[in-house]
């Protein structure tokens, strides 16, 4: 069998510790003529990070210096002051965690620095990359032209295996349905237990473990890492294999959608349409999930559209994620692919949600309900009395642009 993975043996004590080599000719800015010798990052993972850079400007020693740094290339900059040495041609910066800022390990970091020198000239440095790494304990890393996943040590690594798989054939269905492409290689974080995972992020996982409305975070996504990350097998199935193909080919393409949601036009909006949305590019148990709406509507108590639609917690809490998946089955199926994509550049230009619908489709909401539900089987279509619209929030509109509307 053909193996597209590249797999690397777990770092353990120097990874990736340090020095980027560099691509180092001299780079002029303003009066002086900068030379970077040496870019040097270090993960002290779970506590934070170093910066080191060695350079020179001709026109005087390093003054001031500054590194910024995101994680993935849609987040917002994080940035921390440099202590230049003594010769003035070299500058330490150091990132202490705190909670409210903690990343997950092995979540991506393109860094660069802003040097100044003693006359005032102003310089900023290519971008490096790195990896914010977890030195302490065991981890296997895979790579595709798809996704990096990382598996704590204990987790099959069928994990990683299917997810590489999973995600090469999602790759041509992201393209089909989304206007604007990721724009950079997801992460997927597979921790093998939640101690691991509490580590960064306090409680998570161990909230409400008990009791009749337990609920367990099984997994967290995040556009500003980049990343999502999953504690596998979280509810301690016995069946392992079963457990294997549901994190790869349900969870990890789900969570990459929600990564394309979010360079969109945005990830706000009710449960069903967010969650039925990412749920509609899951690989595996699609003819379940809606044969469960079909179910629902031709009892005749499927839940509504209006307000704040199906339900994504408590005991129906599948419900958001089985009758929104069901809704685009629907509008693909009526409209095509390029209805989708229409959708999200709509949203995407900052139209509410509601509005884009009814441009797509060509109808008005109701009207639009009524014909999903009568495609569901409903024996009494007619969607229900209309009820006030939640507040759906999404970004500020910079442009409306006129856009041409398909028929079914
Ligand atoms: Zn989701």
């Amino acid at each position: 069998m053909k193996r597209t993975i590249k797999w690397m043996l777990m770092f353990l004590v120097v990874a990736l510790a340090t020095a980027t080599l560099p691509s180092l000719l001299p780079a002029k800015a303003q009066g002086a003529t900068w030379t970077v010798s040496e870019y040097g990052y270090q993960s002290n993972y779970p506590d934070g990070m170093t910066f080191t850079i060695k350079a020179t400007s001709s026109a005087g020693k390093i003054k001031n210096a500054l590194v910024f740094w995101r994680h993935s290339p849609v987040a917002s900059r994080t940035r921390q002051t440099g202590v230049v040495n003594d010769t003035g041609d070299g500058v330490t910066a150091q990132w202490v965690k705190k909670i409210s800022d903690a990343v997950p390990q092995w979540a991506g970091v393109e860094y660069w620095w802003q040097l100044s020198d003693e006359a005032g000239n102003i310089f900023e440095t290519e971008r490096q990359f790195a990896e914010y790494a977890d030195n302490t304990r065991k981890w296997a890393r895979f790579e595709s032209e798809d996704i990096i996943v990382f598996l704590e040590d204990g987790v099959p690594t069928e994990v990683a295996e299917a997810s590489l798989k999973a995600m090469e054939e999602a790759r041509p269905i992201y393209q089909k349905y989304w206007p604007n492409p990721l724009g950079y290689k997801p992460r997927a974080i597979i921790y093998n237990s939640y101690t691991t995972w509490n580590e960064w992020a306090p409680g998570i996982g161990t909230i409400g473990r008990s009791g009749e409305n337990a609920t367990i975070v099984a997994g967290q996504t995040n556009s500003t890492w980049g990343a999502t990350v999953q504690k596998f097998n979280p509810y301690d199935q016995p069946n392992v294999d079963d457990q294997i193909a549901y994190t790869s080919y349900s969870v990890v393409v789900h969570e990459v959608a929600h990564l394309y949601q979010f360079v969109n036009g945005g990830t706000r909006g009710p449960s069903w349409f967010v969650e039925g949305n990412a749920t509609f590019f899951e690989l595996v148990g699609r003819d379940g999930m809606l044969q469960y709406a079909r179910d629902r509507a031709q009892a005749g108590n499927l839940p509504t559209l209006q307000g704040d639609g199906p339900s994504a917690t408590g005991a129906f809490a599948r419900d958001a994620y089985n009758i929104g998946f069901s809704f685009f089955v629907w509008l693909n199926e009526t409209y095509g692919a390029e209805a989708h994509k229409l959708l999200w550049s709509s949203i995407d230009q900052g139209r509410p949600l509601k509005e884009s619908l009814e441009m797509v489709t060509g109808m008005n909401f109701i009207d639009m309900e009524t014909a999903f539900r009568t495609w569901l089987g409903a024996p009494n279509p007619v969607a229900p009395t209309p009820i006030p619209d939640p507040v759906l929030v999404f970004p500020p509109t910079p442009t409306y642009e006129p856009t041409s509307t398909p028929k079914p």
